[in-house]
């Protein structure tokens, strides 16, 4: 037998229901929102995320899954789903659509990452890019956008919210990083050690020990910040107030990319039972564009991990709602196959959910199948029953039984 691969999963059949869940609730905030969908393909020129998600971060020198294709390319399986957008938007000249133009994608992502909890080789992200907005405004709205994607499964996670500032306030603060890290880097990780070269940004970002409790004490951008961009962080924080955001100020937030500029966010679980667990995240990155080639463009966006968040779900108890319910079993008493046929069709044409004997059962065994699939009602179609143009209609979870003439069949179900 041949094993899935490492790193991996299948969604089986009765858990599919989550994923159908997860695309009704992005296609109720597409209407919302007003949003456009875009699709990239699964692989990308290695150079694309080498420059777009930056070559001094973990994805790109630990993680990605690059091959050499049959033409002598180098070819990368997307680590994420930003990259690719951004190059369409450039390729498909998508600047010169009204803005701003908001996008959304839901994308598998493969990482080669040691498999844990949560952490799989293929995940699938929910992402939304909005181009060509700069405002406060459109930095909140994405906050609500993801907060109300939260929402519809119950759940209200924290946004950690921090502002990097402009190039201008980067500038200063990149070097009170490097005057505070140059006496103590030599006790740090190699890791840190290569990142204090390449971009000191990221120390901040380090999960080994040593690292974190010199990193508590190092500076802090929002001291940093200059006099606009301290007004604006202001303005969204009290923005986010009003509209209901369940936000807070984590001055040592930084995330795991080198493209964002000013505003970043973390979704977590500040549960301390499930340690601080990141559900997604996202922020500004008004230079990526520029940066892949495209004249300067605004952008703001976010990313949520698919798995991550239905194992959240599954881990804090909470139920995702089952939309795949059958309406009717039509149960077969007959040899007359024909008016079967023709009830099933009706039904289906009225948008019924309903399924019919396939495997030649007798009239128990269908009750025992319709019970162990969940069927709402069977309906039981026999010689008799045709003659009358009458039928009985059993609610399986009521055990309730109904006769009704063939004319109030669809009143029965749409009633
Ligand atoms: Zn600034
Ligand atoms: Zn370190």
């Amino acid at each position: 037998m041949i094993n899935i691969p490492k790193g991996t999963k299948d969604v089986l059949p009765n858990e599919s229901y989550k994923w159908n869940e997860v695309e009704r609730v992005v296609q109720t905030l597409r209407h919302r929102y007003n949003l456009h969908e875009i699709k990239t393909p699964m692989f990308e020129h290695t150079e694309l995320f080498v420059r777009g998600v930056g070559n001094s971060t973990d994805i790109v020198n630990k993680e990605m899954y690059t091959f050499t294709d049959k033409g002598g390319r180098s070819i990368t399986l997307k680590p994420e789903g930003t990259a690719g957008v951004v190059r369409s938007f450039i390729e498909n000249s998508l600047f010169n659509e009204p803005l701003p133009l908001k996008l959304y994608y839901i994308t598998p992502c493969f990482r080669y990452e040691r498999p844990q909890a949560g952490r799989l080789r293929q995940h699938t992200q929910f992402g939304s890019e909005w181009f060509g907005c700069d405002s406060v405004e459109a930095d909140a709205e994405i906050l609500m956008l993801a907060s109300d994607f939260y929402k519809s499964f119950g759940i209200n996670p924290t946004v950690l919210i921090n502002n990097l500032g402009c190039s201008e306030c980067r500038k200063n603060y990149i070097s009170a990083l490097k005057e505070f890290f140059a006496p103590k880097i030599k006790d740090m990780c190699p890791d840190c050690a290569k990142r204090f070269e390449t971009n000191p940004l990221r120390i901040l970002d380090c999960k080994v020990e040593e690292c974190k409790q010199i990193n508590k004490s190092a500076p802090k951008i929002s001291d940093y910040l200059c006099e606009d961009c301290k007004t604006r962080f202001e303005q969204l924080k009290t923005l986010l107030t009003k509209l209901g955001v369940n936000y807070k100020f984590d001055p040592m937030l930084v995330r795991g990319l080198d493209y964002y500029t000013n505003l970043i966010f973390e979704f977590v679980d500040e549960d301390k039972k499930l340690g601080q667990n990141a559900l997604g995240g996202g922020g500004r990155y008004n230079n990526l564009v520029e940066e892949l080639g495209g004249k300067p463009m605004p952008v703001v966006g976010f990313g949520i991990g698919i798995e991550r968040l239905l194992l959240y779900l599954e881990n804090k108890g909470i139920e995702v709602k089952n939309n795949q319910v059958l309406d009717v079993y039509v149960a077969n008493a007959t040899n007359n196959l024909e008016p079967i046929v023709k009830i099933v069709k009706l039904l289906r044409d009225n948008n019924i959910s309903c399924e019919m004997n396939l495997s030649n059962r007798s009239l128990k065994a269908q009750f025992k199948y319709a019970d162990k699939i969940n069927a709402k009602n069977v309906l039981v179609i026999g010689d008799d029953e045709l003659k009358q143009k009458k039928f009985t209609i059993k609610n399986l979870s009521e055990g309730k039984q109904t006769e009704i003439g063939e004319e109030d069949l669809i009143k029965y179900f749409k009633g």
